[in-house]
């Protein structure tokens, strides 16, 4: 390593858990982070500054005002820019180290494309704010043995871990049954602190290192932090009494469920996100010039905004739409056959 790259790490290979050896595996580490969002751009800020070689950024969202209140690798000039998550992070990202090469990928994770958008990497990074698709990482990881950490931010408290396939007690053993939607907290519903984001996210970042390094513990506690009250609690991971459909029966329910047109409403406003069953690009400049007619459109090289009133639809090139707006599912349904087309 030369004497240059020895002095942006001088600070972090000073310690002796991390040391020159410790520094050259981060450089050859890869890793996929799902979600980028408060605990993902923190994350990714993290294992950036920390000098991990590669960082493949999965995020299907784009940047708004709501966000910035959290989101740290975010600012007022994405949001006017209208920019991908993972592209806005990407370029934070190469201003604050150049060394790192980082992938950003404008997309959902989806049983269609988990494996390939999780493979060839050392470790997989949980920034998703969703069930669905930590029990989607979890099949993956349990399929490929390979670790993936956990975390989880709601209001002013959070949780992490890692597993370790083959190793350790994995999500689903933790979480047998998926919550029912509307069950649990969310974000959207009860707020989340910044703050709070910020120490669950340094946690993943600590577990990253270690298991990039080689010194995971092998039995990796579940932490619980709530930040406002000051409480910490370590917890022991356990296997219950039950054999895991994943990890003991090999039962990968949520990778190999057949998709549908996946409709998904968000953040409680009238908000739905719907995806297209298979592969459906859709060519944004010919849209434009046809939602154009009917209401105000806007369109930078990766989305597409329009302004239909009393709605506003979303379209991305891979062809997922938000459509904003709509009462319920079956009028997002609606508006996204109008509009773009069925
Ligand atoms: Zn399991």
């Amino acid at each position: 390593m030369n004497d240059l790259r020895m002095s942006r790490y001088a600070r972090q290979t000073l310690l002796p858990q991390i040391g020159p050896q410790g520094q050259e595996r981060l450089r050859a580490a890869r890793v996929a982070l799902v979600g980028c969002g408060a605990l993902g751009t923190a994350i990714a800020d993290g294992l950036a500054r920390a000098g991990v070689g590669f960082l493949r950024i999965i995020d299907w969202d784009v940047v708004e005002l709501h966000n910035l209140q959290r989101q740290v690798l975010f600012d007022e000039t994405d949001v006017a820019a209208g920019l991908p998550k993972a592209v806005a992070a990407a370029n934070k990202l190469a201003r604050i180290n150049s060394e790192v090469r980082v992938e950003p990928v404008v997309a959902d994770l989806a049983p269609r494309n988990a494996e390939r958008l999780l493979d060839e990497v050392d470790l997989v990074v949980d920034g998703t704010d969703n069930f669905e698709t930590r029990y989607l990482i979890n099949d993956v990881c349990v399929k490929h043995r390979r670790p993936w950490v956990y975390g989880a931010v709601v209001a002013t408290y959070g949780m992490t871990t890692t597993f370790l396939p083959g190793q350790t007690p994995c999500f689903r053993c933790m979480l047998a049954k998926k919550p029912a939607p509307g069950t649990t907290p969310t974000c959207d519903t009860v707020g989340v602190l910044g703050a709070a984001a910020s120490v669950i996210a340094s946690l993943e970042v600590v577990q990253a290192l270690k298991v990039l390094t080689g010194q995971m513990e092998p039995d990796p506690p579940l932490v619980f932090v709530d930040v406002w009250e000051g409480v910490w609690e370590v917890l022991a991971l356990r296997k219950g009494e039950r054999r895991c459909p994943a990890c003991d029966e090999g039962r990968l329910d949520f990778l190999t469920a057949r998709e549908a047109d996946r409709v998904v409403e968000l953040c409680g406003e009238g908000a739905f996100q719907i995806t297209p069953r298979g592969n459906g690009r859709i060519p944004l400049e010919r849209l434009a010039d046809r939602l154009g007619k009917v209401g105000e459109v806007f369109r930078n090289d990766y989305l597409l905004r329009a302004r239909v009133a009393p709605y506003e639809l979303t379209v991305f090139a891979d062809g997922r739409v938000l459509v904003k707006g709509a009462a319920d599912e079956a009028e997002a349904r609606g508006i996204y056959a109008k509009y773009v087309g069925a």
